[in-house]
């Protein structure tokens, strides 16, 4: 029997997972990223964790794949765009390839998300799965028949960099008015500090028992700035359905309010796409990992 090993390398923790050939968790371990220690202490974390991982079956007959924000370049072979900024400019794969003296598959975190769910989760019964991940950023995935779709500029996915307002806040991917920069944590934290100077997760926000007025305003446009990046989703690729994972996907006026505010922009006269929270809850990156592993 094959195993199938995967790694999440998160930016305060990386993970490791064993499923057997039916897909069921055999093992699950976490380490500290501690990604302030720098990036040799990073991949000795990797190590250490892909170790108790292949040890905990004896080493025996394995898959191996690694999930990781941002991507590796085609151009380069380094990783980019990482928010574990340390690993930027290295050559992931091919170290890891060597230190574990085997051949691995390194994928966008997102997409590991997206096609956990798709095989194994909220999007099970569906061909076409838009996964949306509304975290400290936002980032997304698209599987087609249980496989991902990447793209040929592996770019699929990426919802989260699209422009909503030319003239809008500043991203830090260097454009402006970025889906990111109005409904990710990061970015409704800021409005909030903005409008109100306060101080609060945008998790906590959300989920306030009360509103008051200027707030409910902000949680208003909130709303309404996610039905008009899903709706855009929905428009131009009119997938299955869309699962929603990350820390805000477990705020629940989303699938009520929020799924109202997509409707209103789905140019259909019955829409009627299902918006879906994650069945797997934090374990669809490193179970998204091992899936894709070879
Ligand atoms: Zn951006």
């Amino acid at each position: 029997m094959a195993y199938k090993i995967g790694i999440d390398i998160g930016g305060t923790k990386i993970e490791s997972a064993v499923l057997d050939s039916q897909n069921n968790i055999l093992f699950r371990e976490r380490v500290s990223t501690e990604s302030h220690f720098g990036s040799d202490h990073i991949l000795n974390q990797i190590s250490i964790i892909y170790n108790m991982a292949a040890d905990s079956i004896n080493r025996e007959i394995h898959t191996l794949g690694v999930g990781t924000p941002g991507s590796i370049s085609k151009k380069t072979n380094f990783l980019q765009n990482s928010n574990t900024q340390c690993l930027n400019g290295l050559p992931l794969k091919l170290i890891l390839e060597e230190r574990f003296n085997k051949s691995l598959v390194i994928e966008n975190d997102a997409n590991c998300f997206t096609l956990a769910e798709a095989i194994l989760g909220a999007g099970k019964k569906y061909e076409f799965v838009f996964g949306v991940i509304m975290g400290t950023g936002c980032g997304g995935g698209f599987v087609m028949d249980k496989k991902l779709r990447p793209g040929p500029q592996h770019l699929s996915g990426e919802w989260g960099h699209s422009i909503i307002n030319p003239d809008g806040p500043n991203c830090y991917c260097g454009k402006r008015g970025c889906i990111e920069t109005y409904i990710s944590g990061g970015g409704l934290e800021r409005i909030i500090k903005d409008n109100l100077n306060l101080e609060i997760s945008a998790s906590d926000f959300l989920n306030k028992d009360q509103h008051n007025k200027e707030e409910q305003a902000i949680l208003n446009n909130f709303y309404k700035n996610f039905g008009v990046a899903l709706s855009n989703i929905v428009n131009i690729i009119d997938p299955d359905v869309i699962v929603l994972g990350g820390g805000l996907s477990n705020h629940s006026a989303l699938y009520n309010i929020g799924l109202d505010r997509v409707y209103d922009n789905i140019f259909c006269d019955d829409p009627n796409i299902p918006i879906l929270k994650n069945n797997l809850g934090d374990s669809s990156g490193v179970v998204g990992a091992a899936l894709i592993g070879i």
